[in-house]
């Protein structure tokens, strides 16, 4: 029998899955099975016009057999089969809806597609070593086998077959050191993938598995112990109707929980779920579920945003993540549309009108129920943000900004006038008449931050400070800009004034009558600080660093952590010292009589100034022998 030789584009694709390295055999078992659903859907919608050809509607089924002896796995369905000419067009070539995806001779890119995208048939070939088919198409008295084992070609020849539909045979490849693939000869594991992508396919998935059931009527009369026997049981290994194609309304909490816990791996039910079925220009179901606490490998680079993707309830992506924005990264969940195809590519899904469509009602909709979280539930909302607020704030700085606006509403801080988190709107909502600007402090904790100098001389004017201790903080209000018409000012920037006019006027006068001290102590320090002045904003504190410009020294610090960015850690600071501090005398007084003197006094002031503004001290051990100096 002459072997008839597969179209070019299959040989490169059928070479690829023999050959591949790719770890995630396991998805040929969904192709095969999406291929009998498919051609059981076809059977019935050519029943429609013709109903001799069809089967009741509970005959229709995919069967599933392991044989361990013979190391093969059949797949049977009674679907529409294929004719002889069908059997050469479809096995011979690949799908005209994927070959494109295969001219590419990027080795590494094929590898993704075959674990992301419909492949197809010859996936089957990952795993075994030979393949075949019998099959007889509806309406066809004769039947056709199949056969190949790769490259080399493929024969047709008759045969018998009882009834319309499919046999697909597949003989497992030998184990090797690196592969194993006797695992797919193991029942249970069979169950696991046809649970994992294949649960929703909307005909019973049956196969005969073995398990144990106690003996009824065993001759037990000395033996109390029950005895057990082995039989083969048939079973339904999917579950059909997957619980997004259900009505919200019918759906109990429970089993949300229940769905998100076992699909997710989360041991701990979501705090929100979304389920919504949306009908417009592309039609699909959503559920979306936001977690409760952050996946232990969330904050690595090992973590994979996305949702899984699936077309008429066949996953076709484990996590697709042109779904979701990086700042809705923690959202999990599944998508659903039959407006896709399986064959659909990773290339075409960026560009997908779609995949575009979705993503963006997605988002909106993520937007909302967080909102709505915000309102009704803000304890429960506080403990959302404490797992992910971070990432809304990096969404808010990013992209340069352009998505503040998505955001601003969802980020909640500490502040000074009570212990709950507060949203930028009731900050300005609350915001005495007097009160020109949002004020916030910057420091390693919400607590440190209230005790700056500076955050003190604000509230005792009676206005609120946002505290800030997160390093992303600071930059999303710099992103952020205002909020009602109504900037942001870090209580430590030499722009904050607070003082009346009287106590400008001195302060003014202090600093003119000084000045030539003022410069000494600033030479003294050289480029550490750009000025040294008196203040009149500083509450009961002797000193603080305060910050000109636009990078505060709390940023420059961040700044100086992140490689690539020293360049922008520098934030221009000034040394204050309280006008209505005795210290002021002390210098005044060291100026006329003890110059050196002034010098270490300046000096261990800085130091003590950035202590205070929660900076280290650049060099400990002078210091202490600084202030040593001072006491012998
Ligand atoms: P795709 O399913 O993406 O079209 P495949 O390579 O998996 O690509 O299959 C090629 C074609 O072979 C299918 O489109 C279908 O026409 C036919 N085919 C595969 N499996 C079956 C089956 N079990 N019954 C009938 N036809 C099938």
């Amino acid at each position: 029998m002459a072997k008839r030789q597969f179209k070019t584009e299959s040989r490169k694709m059928l070479d690829m899955m023999i050959n591949s390295v790719y770890t995630n055999k396991e998805i040929f078992l969904r192709e095969l099975i999406s291929n009998a659903s498919d051609a059981i859907d076809k059977r019935y919608f050519r029943s429609l016009t013709n109903p001799s050809l069809g089967l009741g509607r509970e005959e229709y089924g995919i069967t599933i057999d392991v044989d361990k002896d013979s190391r093969t796995i059949t797949i049977t369905d009674n679907g529409c089969g294929m004719t002889d000419k069908e059997l050469n067009d479809n096995l011979g070539t690949i799908a005209k809806s994927g070959s494109g995806e295969f001219k590419s001779d990027n080795k590494d890119d094929n590898i993704s597609i075959i674990g992301q995208f419909g492949v197809g048939f010859y996936s089957a070939f990952m795993v075994s070593r030979r393949i075949t088919v019998t099959t007889r198409a509806l309406e066809s008295d004769t039947a056709y086998l199949w056969e190949s084992e790769g490259v080399d070609g493929y024969t047709v020849t008759e045969t018998e077959k009882a009834q319309p539909g499919t046999v697909i045979v597949m003989y497992l490849k030998d184990d090797s050191e690196n592969e194993n693939y006797s695992e797919f000869l193991d029942g249970y594991r069979i169950q696991e993938l046809v649970r994992k992508y294949s649960d929703y396919i909307r005909y019973p998935i049956r196969m005969d598995m073995e398990t144990t059931r106690p003996v009824e009527n065993a001759d037990d009369s000395d033996d109390k112990a029950p005895k057990y026997e082995t039989v083969m049981e048939t079973r339904t290994l999917n579950s059909m109707v997957p619980l997004w194609h259900r009505k919200a309304a019918d759906v109990t909490e429970e089993e949300y929980s229940n769905f998100y816990k076992s699909h997710f791996y989360d041991s701990e039910a979501p705090v929100r779920t979304i389920h919504s079925r949306m009908e417009g220009s592309v039609e699909y179901e959503m559920l979306l579920f936001i977690p409760k606490n952050a996946p232990y490998n969330y904050h690595s680079k090992d973590y994979e945003k996305g949702l899984q993707l699936y077309c008429n309830g066949v996953m076709i992506m484990e996590k697709c993540s042109d779904l979701l924005p990086d700042y809705f990264n923690f959202v999990r969940g599944v998508v659903d549309s039959s407006d896709l195809t399986l064959n659909i590519s990773r290339e075409t899904l960026q560009q997908n009108y779609q995949v575009r469509t979705i993503a963006k009602s997605i988002e909106k909709k993520i937007k909302n129920e967080l909102m709505k979280l915000q309102k009704e539930d803000r304890e429960k909302y506080e403990e959302f943000f404490k797992a992910f607020g971070t990432q809304l704030k990096f969404g808010v700085y990013n992209d340069f900004g352009i998505h503040k606006d998505v955001l601003k509403d969802l980020l909640v801080f500490r502040c000074t006038s009570g212990e709950r988190y507060i949203t930028l709107k009731e900050y300005t909502e609350a915001m005495p008449e007097a009160q020109s600007e949002i004020y916030y402090a910057f420091a390693d904790t919400a607590e440190l931050a209230a005790a700056l100098p500076r955050t003190q001389a604000v509230t005792s004017k009676g206005y609120d400070v946002l505290l800030l201790s997160d390093d992303i903080d600071e930059f999303a209000l710099s992103a952020i800009e205002s909020y009602s018409d109504k900037k942001f000012r870090n209580v430590t920037s030499g722009e904050l004034d607070l003082s009346s006019q009287e106590e400008k006027d001195s302060v003014k006068k202090a600093n003119e009558e000084n000045s030539s001290m003022l410069t000494l102590m600033q030479e003294t320090l050289g480029d550490k600080v750009k000025a040294v002045r008196f203040s009149s904003s500083l509450g009961d504190n002797p000193v603080s660093l305060s910050s000109e410009g636009y990078i505060s020294a709390e940023m420059a610090r961040i700044l100086s952590r992140m490689p690539g960015n020293e360049a922008f850690a520098h934030a221009d600071t000034a040394l204050e010292i309280n006008i209505n501090h005795k210290l002021k005398d002390s210098l005044v007084k060291l100026y006329d009589e003890d110059k050196e003197k002034l010098g270490l006094y300046t000096k261990i002031l800085y130091a003590q100034a950035r202590q205070i503004s929660g900076l280290e001290i650049e060099n400990p051990v002078e210091l202490s022998n600084m202030i040593c100096q001072l006491m012998v």
